[in-house]
């Protein structure tokens, strides 16, 4: 500090703000001893126009001594003088200097002081920090007026210019909104770069306190405006309904469907989000298109069997009685359903393993289920698969599709209003997979007994419990059922009838309902046997009946119809073989069709088919070429290599065929299967495939009136195939009177009515040697 010459001041003390050099401002003067230091000034021309002023420590202090003054002050020039009526003193005065207070020379009629006058000191070779420094207060200056709205902002502008690091540093103090004490401490700071730096804290301070005032400010902003705006769009929406005069309606409209929710008895968590979507509904406009989707999906819900139960009948006598009221015969299929119902009974408890009916079409697969629904006093659906190879038509679409619905699990249960119906679900064989997803997955979950207790549809969103339904499934072939879902049900076998069992069905249940549905009688219409068998073998070809239905039908609406358009009097029209023709037109389906010769190279065999059994011709001939096998026809995989086989043993025992072993190196072998039978059926062609072969190389004829089935090994043996019954009444009705079949079939011959067991002579060989034995006319020739 430069030590100056003593100089005497007059003393203003000031109260709350603190007056820096260069500073120029009002003030207000109103003590007396202040105004008397004034008076003082203005009335002598012989000293300067000059004060000192200081701040006191507390403002509240009257008249403050040296102890109440802060030491440092500024010395000031009066620049104006104004005096207010009420003897007030309005001034203005500009600061020029720090000074120090050494002491009090007299206190009356006015203050006056001994100060020391002090200067800023400058630190040598801190020109570079100090303009870094003079920038960055600057800069936290900026952002100070900008956030700080009470300083006006051209004070950046002045500020911006000033050079001289002490001015500067005073001239922004100046601005500051701060407290008194710091102030003050910022003037008692001799030292620039003591000065500037102190200035820094405390505008970085300032600034991040004030941006995180305004932060605040705008949340609470932003928050006020939001609720203002949604208050003000409802009200204008309010007013806009009222004017269409909609109100009530939708208010009326949420109510019903607020009421039939809690009627409905809904499950927690649907009623939850049925109310969610009501005030979803609620909060739409009325005409808005959104709010027909709410409204189907809430009486989509509201239209579900949640909690409605029919009530189960377990009795099995009844069961029994019902289901030979329905259906003829099919006594083990009968035996087995009983008995999965008794476990159920005993069980107390309906799940488990789910029916599935394998058999060809109209065997009586669906009215067998139908007859179970009604045994159990259940509702019954009925849904078919057939072509399902979507998932979403299982599960569903979800909501934001247009148009979307459930998938049909949930449509069948609407319909079944109740939840604990018998559910068929028709071919489940004929359900395919695309890229759409795979429907048998989801069909899995919803035959699982663990997990369709929530099975959740995509449409509705919430589960539904599928647990108390009873699945019944059908198909006519298992090998495309997924193995997993085999895995879940148990698998009732109906294989299809015979021409005796057919007439008895007819007779007994499809001639009496076919009456019933043309409003006949038999005192009307009457069939003969004869005419009936007619019908089973000329006009039918099928394993089931439902053909035969058909042309009973068709009989009856003529019948009808002559009855109607002649208004003959009602005698009784008794139908004979003869009047069949009338009625049906030609015979479709001649029996006997084995009128052709016996062949070479011509091997009859049995098949299964979707459709039930079925008799094929192998067809084998030899050309030259080089000792290929050439397959035409309908042949999976399986067929391929079982002709393979059959080839191979062929080679293998060329020697005892007397065929030379250079032979099948000039020649190809072609063989042809017409198509029917299906892929995974491919082995019980084997042996077959092999007596045509050999027929064709040693040129023996093979016997027309016999027909084979059975899968071959390399080495000849004959192993056994699957269909057995639907085979042998496919042979049957073709005219055949010789089978040949595996021995290891003999089990399954139990299956085979007497009837036809007296008709065919059935042959069980253990290898092919006694199939060509059997089934090539003069093997004896080969010198075997
Ligand atoms: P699927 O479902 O196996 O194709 P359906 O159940 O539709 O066959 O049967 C076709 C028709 O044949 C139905 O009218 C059914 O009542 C009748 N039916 C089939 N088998 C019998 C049977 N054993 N006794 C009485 N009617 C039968």
């Amino acid at each position: 500090m430069v030590r100056k010459a003593k100089e005497v001041y007059p003393l203003i003390p000031v109260r709350d703000i603190v007056i820096f050099p260069y500073m120029v401002v009002p003030l207000f003067i109103g003590r007396e001893r202040s105004v008397k230091a004034l008076e003082e000034l203005m009335n002598r021309d012989d000293i300067k126009k000059e004060l000192v002023l200081v701040t006191q420590k507390d403002p509240e202090v009257e008249e403050p001594d040296i102890d109440d003054l802060y030491e440092i002050g500024t010395i000031a020039h009066l620049v104006q003088l104004y005096k207010l009526p009420d003897g007030t003193i309005k001034i203005l005065v500009e600061g020029f200097t720090r000074a120090k207070i050494i002491d009090i020379v007299h206190k009356d009629p006015f203050y006056k002081v001994e100060v020391e006058k002090l200067k800023d000191r400058k630190m040598r070779g801190y020109k570079m920090r100090m303009e870094a420094l003079m920038r960055s207060v600057l800069e936290e200056f900026e952002k100070y007026i900008k956030l700080n709205k009470k300083v006006p902002p051209e004070t950046i502008l002045t500020v911006a210019n000033i050079e001289d690091p002490g001015r500067f540093s005073d001239i922004v103090a100046s601005h500051l909104l701060i407290r008194t004490i710091e102030k003050q401490k910022l003037l008692a700071t001799t030292s620039i770069y003591k000065r500037l730096s102190e200035l820094l804290k405390i505008l970085t301070n300032e600034n991040s306190i004030l941006e995180l005032e305004e932060k605040i400010q705008g949340k609470v902003r932003k928050e006020l405006e939001r609720t203002q705006r949604e208050y003000y769009l409802r009200e204008q929406l309010r007013i806009i309904q009222q004017e269409l005069g909609r109100e009530d309606d939708v208010l009326s409209e949420i109510r019903e469907y607020k009421e039939r929710i809690k009627k409905a008895k809904l499950p927690r968590e649907v009623e939850e989000k049925a109310l969610k979507e009501v005030k979803r509904l609620e909060r739409m406009p009325p005409m808005a298109a959104e709010g027909a989707v709410v409204r189907n999906y809430l009486d989509w819900i509201l239209s579900l069997p949640w909690n409605v139960k029919t009530r189960d009948i377990l009795d099995i006598k009844r069961a029994e009685k019902i289901l030979n009221e329905d259906h003829y015969g099919l006594e083990k299929v009968k035996e087995r359903i009983l008995e999965y119902l008794a476990v159920k009974k005993l069980t107390k408890t309906l799940k488990g393993p789910i029916l599935c009916f394998v058999g060809p079409p109209g065997v009586g697969k669906t009215s067998l289920a139908k007859s179970i629904a009604r045994s159990l006093g259940r509702k019954f659906v009925r849904m078919s698969l057939g072509g399902v190879r979507d998932e979403a038509e299982i599960r569903g679409h979800r909501r934001t599709y247009v148009g979307a619905l459930p998938g049909r699990i949930i449509q069948y249960m609407k319909q079944a209003k109740s939840k604990n119906p018998v559910f068929l679900m028709d071919e489940v064989d004929k359900m395919s997979t695309d890229f759409r997803g795979d429907p048998s997955a989801a069909l899995l979950e919803v035959l699982d007994p663990e997990q369709n207790n929530e099975f959740v549809d995509h449409y509705l969103e919430v589960p539904f419990d599928l647990s108390d339904v009873m699945f019944i499934t059908t198909a006519n072939v298992l090998y495309t059922i997924p193995q997993p879902l085999q895995d879940r049900m148990e698998i009732i076998h109906i294989p299809g009838y015979t021409d005796v069992e057919k007439f008895h069905i007819a007779k007994q249940f499809l001639i009496p309902k076919q009456l019933k549905l043309h409003g006949l009688d038999e005192k009307i219409l009457a069939f003969t046997d004869q005419a009936l068998y007619k019908i089973i073998r000329e006009y039918t070809k099928e394993a089931g009946v439902r053909n035969l239905e058909k042309n009973i039908a068709a009989i009856c609406r003529k019948v009808a119809k002559e009855i109607v358009s002649n208004g003959k009097k009602k005698k009784q029209i008794k139908v004979n073989s003869l009047k069949i023709e009338k009625y049906l037109g030609p015979p479709k389906f001649k029996r006997d069709e084995k009128e052709e010769k016996d062949e070479i190279g011509v091997a009859t065999g049995l098949a299964w088919t979707q459709f039930g059994g079925e008799i094929l011709s192998v067809e084998a001939v030899i050309m030259p070429g080089k000792g290929k096998l050439i397959l035409t026809g309908q042949l999976g995989d399986v067929m391929q290599e079982s002709a393979q086989a059959a080839l191979s043993y062929i080679r293998s025992k060329s020697e005892e065929f007397n065929i030379s072993p250079e032979f099948f190196e000039k020649h190809d072998i072609h063989i042809h299967v017409p198509e029917g039978a299906i892929p995974k059926d491919g082995p019980s062609a084997g042996i077959t495939m092999a007596t045509s072969m050999v027929s064709v190389l040693t040129n023996n004829p093979v016997r027309k009136d016999v027909a084979m089935t059975g899968e071959i090994t390399l080495r000849g043996k004959v192993l056994p195939i699957g269909g057995l019954k639907e085979k042998i009444l496919a042979a049957y009705q073709a005219g055949i009177k010789e089978v040949i079949l595996p021995l290891k079939n003999e089990k399954d011959l139990v299956e085979i009515p007497e009837t036809i067991r007296k008709k065919i002579k059935i042959e069980l060989v253990e290898n092919i040697d006694q199939v060509l034995r059997i089934a090539l006319l003069n093997k004896e020739e080969k010198g075997e």
